[in-house]
């Protein structure tokens, strides 16, 4: 039985590129998105009594992994990426119908030239990824505390942050544009984001990524991540 369906949102993110965004939900709770309601769901009616709950689980889809396909196996980074489980044993996003699940935190509801949103907190999605639903996390249900993880029973582990001179600077002058954005920036890049294979305490490689309006540039030097420099894009 196939299936057609529509967004019924549209998520804003700080998260302008794939790289470096967390693998999970909440790993950077200081990541703040908007879910934009779309079409016949930009309607109030939709969200009466949602600020009940904490949090939410989003079913999105992975939009620009799409065109990529899929494969019946894959290499989770977490097992160092050279050994193959099956993709339903896998968060891959690189799977049979594209689809994501993440719970996050329920920061409000707002308006804003009649375009009502949700503002989350904790996410894990690009810009302009499609949100297909949205639903209220039951702690009773949804909380497991005894499950197993499998290869992924712990979370990842984080890297110490160092800001330099001239970066601190040019992070008071994001923070004024963007306020939050150090906290953001230090969330994020802990999480180190380098491809598993460069994860080494001492790396020559200098790496940069797109962070609301912002270029943030790093190198990981003995085990420590230095952010570098912080500047707008300029377009
Ligand atoms: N929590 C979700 C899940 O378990 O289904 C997502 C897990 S997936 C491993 C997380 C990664 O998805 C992020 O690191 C990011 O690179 C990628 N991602 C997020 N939004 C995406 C999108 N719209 N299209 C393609 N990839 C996306």
């Amino acid at each position: 039985m196939n299936l057609e369906i529509s967004p019924v949102a549209i998520c804003h993110s700080p998260y302008k590129q794939k790289f470096a965004i967390p693998r999970q939900p909440r790993l950077v709770p200081a990541a703040v998105g908007r879910l934009m309601l779309q079409g016949e769901c930009n309607n109030p009616d939709l969200l009466r009594g949602i600020e009940q709950f904490d949090y939410l689980w989003l079913i999105f889809s992975f939009h620009e992994n799409l065109a990529q396909g899929w494969k019946p196996t894959v290499r989770p980074p977490r097992l160092g990426g050279n050994t193959r489980v099956g993709v339903f044993a896998t968060r891959a996003t690189f799977r049979p119908n594209g689809l994501g699940m993440s719970a996050v935190k329920l920061k409000g509801i707002g308006v804003d030239n009649g375009q009502h949103y949700l503002e989350v907190e904790g996410i894990d999605l690009l810009d302009g990824t499609p949100i297909y639903d949205i639903k209220p996390y039951i702690p009773y249900s949804d909380s497991l505390a005894d499950a197993s993880g499998g290869y992924a029973d712990e979370p990842p582990k984080s890297l110490t942050m160092t800001i330099s001179d001239q970066a601190k600077q040019q992070m008071t002058a994001a923070e004024l544009a963007c306020p939050g954005f150090s906290e953001l920036a230090q969330q994020v890049l802990a999480q180190d984001p380098r491809p598993g294979y460069r994860q080494q305490d001492n790396d020559e490689r200098e790496y940069g990524v797109q962070l609301h309006q912002f270029d943030l540039r790093w190198r990981v030097e003995q085990g420590v991540n230095h952010i570098i420099a912080v500047n707008p894009i300029r377009h």
